[in-house]
């Protein structure tokens, strides 16, 4: 007994030794690699030093390229840095939140920019003559600052309807009194003649629309515009109108209530052909227009907002029609990797997704 403890001992022991060692020997492994790594970053970092000399610590760096919702970099923090110099209440902490998308449309709207929440080359240009206190802004006189909100019936109100990622649907609603302060018409056709407000966009999205139409022109294609910008007023009569004849249920699966349309936002815009008559049918997606839009439409910026298969997500049903402008970089990700606007944006900022 005594021995074959012993025995059990010594074995359990010696077990538990080479797993130990096996573990000390795989950190070493590790911590070795580290300090390799570490090392080559320094090389890395001193070969830079060499050639561009390294910024003192309170020199900004302005990023050169575009950053967006959901980026998270070095760069972003310079971004931050130099946001918060201006004077707007960001984190330093890299990752492009809501508040840098706040401040970032903030200067947009005061200085005339496009206006996205989007950092780019134009912001650079203007971040720089801030800092260099050529030109003064005063921190939320484009957008003052607000939270989304969560209204009664869980609905989230959106605290920047201006950004090119907002989101509306069935569960986040734009404020009954956003109207898009840079309203124009696209130049590309409509089926009917009449100046209606419904021709409308905003200027970012109407300039991809045309260059979506001139490529679409070139392939001998055959697309109209037909409903674009659509105000709070308009949509409530509308969707009204449909109530009275379907019930809200059965009306709420092909229109918004609203505050809740894509449409207000002027970032979005329903196209069809002479092939389907010019109507906003699920047919138009088997057209050589529909067919056309659905594979490049990325390229403009634009989604096709409420893909087949995705209802479940979307809320909606399927709509080969209604186009919507996010930006090139998050079209071309939405459209490669064939999701909806709610998963990409859940993906790039969970916390803030879930928060809401
Ligand atoms: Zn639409």
């Amino acid at each position: 007994m005594t021995n074959n403890k012993i025995i059990h001992i010594l074995i359990i022991g010696s077990i538990l030794v080479s797993l130990t060692a096996c573990n000390l020997l795989t950190n070493s492994d590790d911590a070795a690699l580290q300090i390799n790594e570490n090392n080559q970053e320094q090389v890395t970092d001193n070969e830079e030093t060499e050639t561009t000399p390294e910024p003192e610590e309170e020199v900004i760096t302005l990023p050169t390229e575009e950053l967006q919702k959901g980026d998270q970099s070095d760069e972003v923090k310079e971004l931050q840095k130099a946001l918060a110099q201006i004077g707007y209440p960001v984190e330093l902490s890299g990752i492009y939140d809501s508040k840098t998308v706040w401040a970032v449309t903030d200067i947009q709207l005061q200085e005339e920019l496009t206006v996205t929440g989007i950092y780019g080359q134009d912001m650079k240009l203007v971040l720089e003559k801030i800092l260099a206190e050529e030109i003064k802004i005063t921190v939320g006189k484009g957008l003052p600052y607000q939270a989304d909100k969560v209204l009664d019936d869980d609905t989230v109100l959106l605290g920047n309807p201006y950004e090119a990622l907002a989101l509306v649907n069935k569960q986040h609603a734009l404020p009954e009194d956003y109207i898009p302060s840079d309203l124009v018409i696209p130049d590309v056709r409509f089926p009917f003649v009449e100046d209606v407000p419904k021709k409308q966009m905003r200027k970012v999205a109407a300039e991809a629309l045309e260059k979506l139409f001139a490529d679409a022109d070139a392939e001998g294609l055959d697309l109209f515009a037909q409903s674009g910008y659509r105000s709070y007023a308009r949509q409530d009569v509308l969707f009204a109108s449909y109530v009275s004849v379907n019930g809200e249920e059965e009306a709420n699966n092909f229109s918004a209530k609203p505050g809740e349309s894509e449409h207000q936002t002027g970032l979005s815009i329903d196209v069809t052909s002479p092939h389907v008559n010019y109507e906003l049918v699920i047919e138009f997606g088997d057209t050589e227009e529909g067919k056309w839009l659905k594979k490049h439409a990325a390229k403009y910026g634009f989604i096709i907002r409420y893909p087949e298969g995705k209802e479940d997500i979307t809320e909606y049903q399927y709509e080969p029609w209604h186009i919507r402008y996010v930006g090139v970089k998050a079209a071309t990700e939405i459209m490669n990797r064939g999701i909806t606007l709610e998963e990409y944006l859940a993906e790039i900022l969970p916390e803030q997704t879930s928060q809401n």
